[in-house]
């Protein structure tokens, strides 16, 4: 591919001047480099892919590339300009967008004008303009390295430090108690307000700030100015309420407590889930509960649970949104959730805990036959998926799927993450 070609003339050229520093990590190689004054360190994760003998991603690979996109304030992918667009291009460049990295798209082996000219067809990875390049023969190295050196953040104004903000929706039945929610978050004396303008025509997102933490709550334009009744029906309508979960990384869903969960939250949470997003369930008005007990909020939890066994890992808050009872815990709560949500497990402990798993309770024979689940390996962040080894996917039991989400879940701290398994017959 010639990743390891660019590493080099990165490092080894008279263009930069190399200095060894960290050294070789087992998987992932780190090397200090200065250029024009500038000092960085470049981590090359090239070595661990087999050029051209696999199509998918190799299961022992991901963990680094993971760790290494992570660590990174900038990413290179390379692509290859004569090839073209590969199966392990997508699964790199959904990566690469998912943890929300600056990067770079470079079409490298680009010597040949005409190569050069089929570069457009990278845009398509949805990644920005592909840089033609050449690690072999040099071409257009330099002015790479120099733009490569304008995007990296100057000492101490690392991109850590620049965090995202946190991007949630309010989502619920009219009436739930989402604009009382959303003007008692923006109403805090902590919280800096401004309005940007989302996506869709009219749509409003809400920014604020609290303790240094940026939040966005999008598509409140029905929220902040309450709306009339009969615009009510408009703005919680499924498309808005879709288009809105998608725009955030995890969504809240309001219920009024003394009127339960109704059918069309559960259509919602399938929603959120189905977008692969974060849920927290927020039982409202608790202040007007009738006949509360200390028991109340176990008794609705239990009976929650009875009816969507996976809400014994999505975060459940009984609050209220008028009183203020509890609302300082949501946002620590959605902290929490989003960070579950981006979670990199290590490919040892996935190993670990799912050969315990495995030996503790084995796969029941499927018509008589053994069903062998070999490998479990993370292949994504946001939302988690794992994947798993079996020469039979077609054969796992249903309960044995939730066995091992739920033993997932407990050991990897994924409250309220979509936590997806995939079986398949090769990682
Ligand atoms: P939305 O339609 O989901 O935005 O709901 P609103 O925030 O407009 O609330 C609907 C009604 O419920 C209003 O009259 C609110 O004052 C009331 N409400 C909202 N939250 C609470 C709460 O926690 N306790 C009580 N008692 N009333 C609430």
């Amino acid at each position: 591919m010639g990743k390891s070609s660019l590493f080099n003339r990165i490092l080894g050229r008279r263009a930069a001047v190399v200095s060894d520093r960290e050294g070789v990590t087992r998987d992932r190689h780190y090397q200090t480099a200065t250029y024009k004054g500038r000092e960085f360190t470049v981590v090359d994760t090239g070595g661990f892919l087999p050029d051209d003998t696999i199509d998918v991603l190799a299961a022992n690979v991901r963990d680094q590339i993971f760790t290494a996109i992570q660590e990174a304030d900038l990413v290179l992918f390379m692509v290859d300009a004569r090839v073209g667009i590969t199966k392990l291009d997508d699964q790199f460049a959904r990566m690469i967008r998912k943890l929300d990295k600056q990067c770079l798209l470079i079409a490298n082996k680009s010597e040949v004008p005409e190569d050069r000219a089929e570069s457009w067809e990278f845009f398509s990875l949805g990644m920005g303009q592909p840089r033609t390049i050449s690690a072999l023969t040099g071409y257009a190295c330099l002015s790479l390295l120099d733009e490569v050196i304008s995007l990296l953040p100057k000492k101490g104004q690392s991109d850590k430090e620049e965090k995202r903000p946190i991007r949630f929706a309010i989502l619920g039945r009219p009436n739930a108690g989402k604009s009382t929610l959303l003007n008692r978050l923006m109403g805090e004396e902590r919280v800096v307000v401004s309005d940007i303008p989302g996506t869709t025509r009219d749509s409003i997102d809400c920014t604020f700030t609290v303790d240094g933490e940026k939040f966005v709550v999008t598509d409140t334009a029905g929220l902040r100015k309450k709306a009339k009744v009969e615009d009510e029906v408009e703005i919680f309508s499924n498309m808005r309420t879709e288009e809105s979960i998608r725009r955030s990384d995890l969504s809240i869903l309001m219920i009024d407590a003394t009127l339960g969960i109704s059918e069309q939250d559960f259509r919602i949470i399938q929603s959120i889930r189905q977008a692969g997003k974060g849920l927290i369930i927020l039982l409202n008005k608790w202040d007007i509960l009738p006949d509360k007990t200390e028991k109340s909020f176990d008794h609705m939890v239990k009976a929650m649970r009875e009816r969507e066994p996976l809400f014994e890992f999505t975060p459940i808050l009984s609050i209220s949104a008028k009183e203020g009872l509890r609302v300082h815990r949501i946002l620590q709560e959605i902290k929490t959730v989003y960070a579950n949500c981006r979670r990199v497990i290590g490919r040892e402990r996935i190993a670990e805990v799912f050969a315990e798993a495995c030996q503790k309770n084995p796969h029941p024979a499927h018509q008589g036959r053994l069903v062998k689940l070999t490998r479990a390996c993370q292949i994504m962040v946001e939302p988690p998926v794992i994947d798993i080894e079996t020469k039979t996917p077609d054969a796992v039991d249903e309960s044995y799927k939730r066995y091992l989400l739920k033993t997932f879940f407990e050991a990897f701290h994924l409250n309220g993450a979509p936590l997806r398994l995939n079986f398949d017959t090769k990682l």
